[in-house]
């Protein structure tokens, strides 16, 4: 601690790349910030560490960082000066139909558009113009409940399709099954049923990124970018105090502002009595999402797909049809657990070598499972590659496994294991986590909420932090930032 208590300004509550954004941009202003980390690390779902043996690096939580190249926020700081890599597959991702069949998501719009045959010109024209768009588009769905009246055209483009239900759109759109499960993949993202109205938005937001920017890594883990951001704070003055969990809002310094890096539940129990009851009703009605059980293997060599084109990928879709995807999201979102699950694979080693020793690989995928779940998917997920990846377990030298219960365990923003901050239904990303003008200010004199439970969501993109950061700058300092 280099800061004595009443030089600071504000203090920000968890480091998570909300927390961090929102400290730099406070620290951007000529504030003196602190950030108060409960872990032994910052960073947040940003870390990584060996999970399973010596040498290998593995990302606990996010390791695709596509939203962070669109974020305004990330693209204000100099990445390569602090020492972030990117590392690109040669394709972004891949669904897989079968055993032996599979449709990539290429980088290029055109090159899409060949691969899905007779469903490309509807592919070129439903997300072709959003990536042609992506620089405004991105920071206009980035941002706080998006305002159609400013940005008409894009609303036009965007608005419409996003609103539809994932599956009805693949359905409408798409006439062949690939085409179909690699978008009704794509919206499965986000965690909630394909038929849930406003479902298709993380489709399309995910499909555009991924021609726009590509679904890199960073090379070394997660993590360098996490402390990029921390030594980029440092240098503007502010601070981190890490194993320093937070209780009660009144155990922090008396400073102008608080930036709260965590969900209304975290809030609630930390305002005590000094949250006004109606409000505390209304962070009560938050809805949190399924969980994720995750696991993390390290392996000695690539994982051994049947089809080649799944070796080029970064990430991975297991999940079968359209209607097979719809099926497994379905029965998380009513709270079992799915016989054959949806699987979201990382093969983190094909974009970066440096992870695992020479030869060595690493991979994780994760399952949906419902809220709070107990349940360890290691069997079901392991069987869902083996089909499409015969010999994988072969492979593996060591696991390390999570389930929903353990990943609120590892950081307590995952309630229940939700890794998006709170269900992403339409009302919620709408009215997130409340109704209002403006998502970050609380009626807590002061105190702001900053995380993933605020617009624009989940995702390594640190807008929600930028967002609330501007706020309080704008409503506790009078400065437009
Ligand atoms: C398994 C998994 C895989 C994911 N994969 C991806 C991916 O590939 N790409 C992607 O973009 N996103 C991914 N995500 C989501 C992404 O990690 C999150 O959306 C993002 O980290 C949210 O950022 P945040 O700053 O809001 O919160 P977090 O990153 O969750 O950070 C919150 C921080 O606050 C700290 N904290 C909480 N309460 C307190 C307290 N009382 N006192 C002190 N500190 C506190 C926590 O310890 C934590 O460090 C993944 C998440 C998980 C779990």
């Amino acid at each position: 601690m280099t800061l004595p208590d009443h030089a600071l300004d504000a203090v920000v509550v968890g480091s998570g790349p909300n927390g961090l954004a929102a400290a730099i941009t406070l620290a951007r202003a000529g504030l003196a910030v602190r950030v108060y980390e409960g872990a032994a690390t910052a960073g947040g779902g940003l870390r990584s560490a060996e999970l399973t043996l010596a040498g290998f690096v593995h990302d606990p939580c996010a390791t695709v960082v596509a939203t962070a190249l669109l974020s305004p926020f990330f693209r204000s700081l100099d990445l390569p000066t602090l020492g972030v890599e990117l590392a690109h597959a040669e394709t972004p991702a891949a669904h897989v139909l079968g055993p032996d069949r599979s449709v990539p998501l290429h980088r290029s719009v055109a090159e899409q558009a060949v691969t899905l045959g007779r469903d490309g010109a509807a592919w070129r024209r439903v997300i072709g113009p959003l990536a042609d768009d992506a620089d405004r588009l991105m920071p206009w769905i980035l941002g706080p409940v998006p305002r159609p009246t400013r940005h008409l055209v894009l609303a036009a483009r965007f608005g419409p399709a996003a609103l539809l239900p994932a599956a009805a759109l693949a359905r409408l759109a798409f006439r062949d099954e690939p085409a179909r499960a690699l978008f009704g993949a794509l919206a499965a993202h986000a965690m909630v049923p394909l038929e849930g109205v406003g479902s298709a938005a993380f489709g399309l937001v995910l499909a555009t990124a991924a021609h726009a920017v590509g679904w890199p890594v960073v090379r070394g883990g997660s993590q360098r970018l996490a402390d990029a951001l921390v030594a980029e704070l440092v240098r503007l003055g502010g601070e981190v105090l890490t194993e320093a969990p937070v209780r009660r809002l009144a155990d922090l310094p008396a400073t102008r502002t608080v930036l709260l890096d965590v969900t209304p539940r975290q809030l609630v129990a930390m305002a005590g009595d000094r949250a006004p009851a109606r409000y505390v009703r209304r962070l009560e009605r938050f809805r949190y999402g399924p969980g994720v059980c995750k696991v993390d293997w390290a392996l000695d060599g690539p994982v051994p797909w049947r089809d080649p084109e799944l070796a080029r990928a970064g990430t991975v879709h297991l999940g079968g049809t359209l209607g097979q995807v719809g099926a497994a999201e379905r029965a998380v979102a009513a709270g079992r657990l799915p016989g054959r699950p949806f699987v979201i694979l990382v093969q983190a080693t094909v974009m970066d070598p440096t992870r695992a020793p020479a030869g060595r690989h690493t991979a994780w995928a994760y399952a949906h499972v419902p809220h709070g779940s107990r349940a360890d998917m290691t069997a079901a997920i392991e069987a869902e590659i083996e089909r499409a990846a015969p010999g994988f377990r072969d492979r593996v030298l060591a696991r390390h496994v999570r389930t929903a219960s353990g990943h609120e365990a590892y950081n307590p923003n995952d309630v229940g294991g939700d890794i998006g901050g709170g269900l992403a239904t339409l009302a919620q990303v709408v009215a997130r986590p409340t109704l209002a003008w403006d998502p970050y200010a609380t009626p807590l004199p002061g105190v702001y909420l900053c995380s993933s439970s605020t617009p624009p969501g989940g995702g390594v993109h640190g807008m929600a932090g930028h967002r609330a950061a501007r706020s309080a700058l704008r409503r506790e300092f009078g400065i437009r930032a």
